[in-house]
């Protein structure tokens, strides 16, 4: 570990140094750079199974990226596949990407966007948020529409979500139907490709789930059904600790993802030019260096910070709180370093001031053995603090 940390922190160094002129001189002469490396790999193209869509491996997750020359140097670099949402940046994510994309051959890119509609939504409301969603992407179609942020299956077969998208792609809105999830993925997987409505799946993957074989085979199954298979989580939080003393070795753990062949391409969230050099990198090679694989076998033996959203703490809660969300939050702010999105889950919950208050003993046993308790003290506090200090 130590050894090939110092390896990626040189190489970040290095990485910092070469990009930094795309911020500080406009761009050119390093554009130009980014470019005809990018144009000297040869990429790795899978297709998103029967959609017939057909990408470079590596994508785009748009989410926190709030500088359009990021966009601009991924694409010219050759990716070619966005990922956004409706609800990312309160609709700025969207919005970015349709001022880049405006002026773009529509050929040219991938665009997947996502809503999540309230449970007792109607069709026209949901349409009416893809309305929103196309106004702000500049677009008449999106490639993808995902149904955000899945957790069980009611949601999931929604009959008015179901109709809606269904009206979508025959009014030409959206080519290809999806949903996102990142809890209880296993079975909502399987459910979808037994209903067969769904031909795109965006789920959590990462080297966490490398002895998950519920997980697996889901996947493997939904590969085989021709379903397109989008992951993402695939850094499991970037860090092992919350004083960021341990990195992962993100790039070993987006290769560990592309290894599986029934993972098509990842959108590892980019906010930075060596993010984006580093994660380009495995698009043309995926092959683990032993060095990668003690990495991550290093970063496996540790609890770290990755909810893996197993749902084997749902309902083990004496107050009935929801420990996954809450854990779930708590990476999103001490591993990912995403207050915003932390705080934005944490409101959504509707928590009591003293969330485990006149419990006196935590029940819950978390599978990765979080200490629930503490971490739900720790990260419901964020409710508090007003959202415009948090980014
Ligand atoms: S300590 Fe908190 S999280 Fe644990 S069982 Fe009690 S209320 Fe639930
Ligand atoms: S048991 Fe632990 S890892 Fe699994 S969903 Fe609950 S908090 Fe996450």
């Amino acid at each position: 570990m130590e050894k090939s940390s110092f390896n990626r922190r040189n190489f970040l160094k290095l990485g910092a140094a070469a990009t930094a002129g795309l911020v500080t001189t406009g761009g050119n002469v390093s554009e130009a750079a980014l470019v005809k490396q990018g144009a000297e790999k040869e990429i790795i193209y899978r297709q998103l199974g029967n959609t017939g869509i057909k990408v470079p491996i590596v994508s785009m997750g748009v989410m926190r990226a709030d500088n359009p020359n990021i966009l601009k140097a991924a694409f010219n670099l050759g990716f070619k596949h966005f990922d956004t949402a409706h609800g990312y940046q309160e609709g700025r994510n969207e919005e970015m990407c349709g001022k880049f994309f405006k002026d773009k051959p529509r050929d040219s890119f991938v665009i997947g966007t996502k809503v999540k509609p309230a449970r007792d939504a109607s069709k026209q409301d949901f349409l009416d948020m893809l309305d929103i969603s196309l106004e702000r992407l500049q677009m008449n179609y999106v490639d993808i529409l995902y149904l955000h942020a899945v957790d069980d299956e009611e949601y999931l077969h929604t009959p008015a979500f179901l109709e809606a998208m269904k009206s979508a792609k025959e009014m030409g809105k959206v080519k290809h139907v999806g949903f996102s999830t990142h809890r209880n993925m296993a079975s909502l997987i399987n459910s979808a490709v037994d209903k067969g409505f769904y031909e795109v799946i965006l789920t959590t993957y990462n080297f966490r789930y490398s002895n998950d074989d519920d997980m697996i085979g889901a996947l493997k199954r939904a590969h085989e059904a021709g379903v397109g298979i989008v992951g993402m989580k695939n850094m499991a939080g970037g860090w092992l600790d919350e004083d960021k003393t341990k990195p992962v070795n993100c790039k070993a753990a987006l290769k560990f993802a592309l290894s599986a062949p029934y993972i098509h391409t990842c959108i590892p969230g980019i906010v930075s030019f060596e993010m984006l050099m580093e994660n380009w990198s495995v698009a043309s090679d995926v092959t683990l260096t032993p060095a990668d694989k003690v990495d991550l076998q290093l970063a496996l033996n540790q609890k770290g910070m990755f909810c893996t959203g197993c749902s084997s703490c749902v309902g083990q809660c004496t107050n009935n709180l929801p420990v996954s969300d809450l854990m779930r939050s708590y990476m999103y702010n001490y591993a990912y370093a995403y207050p915003a999105k932390a705080h934005e889950t944490v409101l959504s919950l509707n928590l009591s001031d003293d969330p485990c208050a006149g419990c006196d003993k935590c029940t819950v046993t978390c599978k990765a053995g979080f200490d629930v308790r503490t971490k739900v003290a720790n990260i419901a506090r964020i409710r508090n603090v007003p959202g415009e200090f948090l980014v």
